[in-house]
């Protein structure tokens, strides 16, 4: 009985210091967000001011696109905190027409023209359609960013139902993950070394295991450096 009790207090406490760590980033996110404007806006005027010389003017130009940066990082800390307090609204998803569409937007915003891109099996998945919206752009983007400088990029996905569970695999044969990063790549704003010539926030792979896990879903992956990588994402049968 001590225990149970002991058990319900303990849940409590990390309940609350959860919602505190919420709040708390959503409240950071939006209060960097004004100084952050101001140095942009300032950094814009300079920039056309007649007196400086062009190494100034190049250092300005810094200013400015670090400080675009910066406030494109907050904007996914924002998303990515948000998240936290998001409610699953279930539904069966028609995974289909979502993956031919996020097919052709992707190729177009990432400017890809050689890659080989393929679905199999697209069984439907029971969860918040914009959620599994997000977790699919995510793992799609990275797939094709990362094996766009292959000599034939390829992306593979395909579904399964196992009986218990919708198991999703996406296959690229792009620069790869050593395994000793498996479990970091998922944590906020890690990047890796081999990755730095792509662009990249760090936090796609975050929202997206915080995403399948409000579904009470699995995500793991496969990989060998320079050979290619194979996310699966695994979603609980209605
Ligand atoms: P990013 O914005 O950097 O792509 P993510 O959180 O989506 O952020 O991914 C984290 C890191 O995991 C990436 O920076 C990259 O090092 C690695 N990564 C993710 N997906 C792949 C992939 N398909 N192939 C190789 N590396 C990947």
């Amino acid at each position: 009985m001590l225990k149970d009790d002991l058990m319900i207090k303990e849940n409590q406490r990390l309940k609350a210091a959860y919602a505190e760590l919420e709040k708390f980033s959503h409240t950071i996110a939006h209060d960097l967000k004004n100084p952050l404007a101001v140095i942009k806006s300032y950094a814009e005027i300079l920039e056309y001011n007649t007196s400086l010389d062009d190494k100034a003017r190049a250092h300005v130009k810094k200013i400015w696109s670090n400080s675009v940066k910066m406030n494109s990082l907050i904007n996914e800390i924002l998303k990515y905190s948000k998240l936290g307090i998001e409610n699953v609204t279930y539904a069966v998803i028609k995974m289909e027409p979502m993956l031919t569409e996020l097919h052709e937007e992707l190729t177009l915003s990432l400017k890809v023209t050689n890659l080989h891109f393929n679905i199999k099996g697209t069984p439907d998945i029971y969860g918040d359609p914009t959620m599994i919206l997000q977790v699919f752009t995510n793992l799609l983007s990275n797939a094709i960013k990362y094996s766009a400088k292959a000599e034939m990029p390829e992306v593979f996905v395909d579904g399964r139902d196992d009986g218990t569970e919708i198991i999703y695999s996406i296959a690229d044969n792009g620069i790869g993950i050593d395994p000793s990063a498996y479990s970091k790549i998922f944590e906020l704003f890690t990047r890796l070394h081999i990755a730095r010539e792509f662009d990249g926030s760090g936090v796609g792979l975050a929202i997206v295991k915080r995403l399948v896990e409000k579904h009470k879903g699995r995500i793991w992956l496969e990989s060998e450096v320079r050979k290619g990588t194979i996310f699966y994402v695994a979603f609980p049968k209605a």
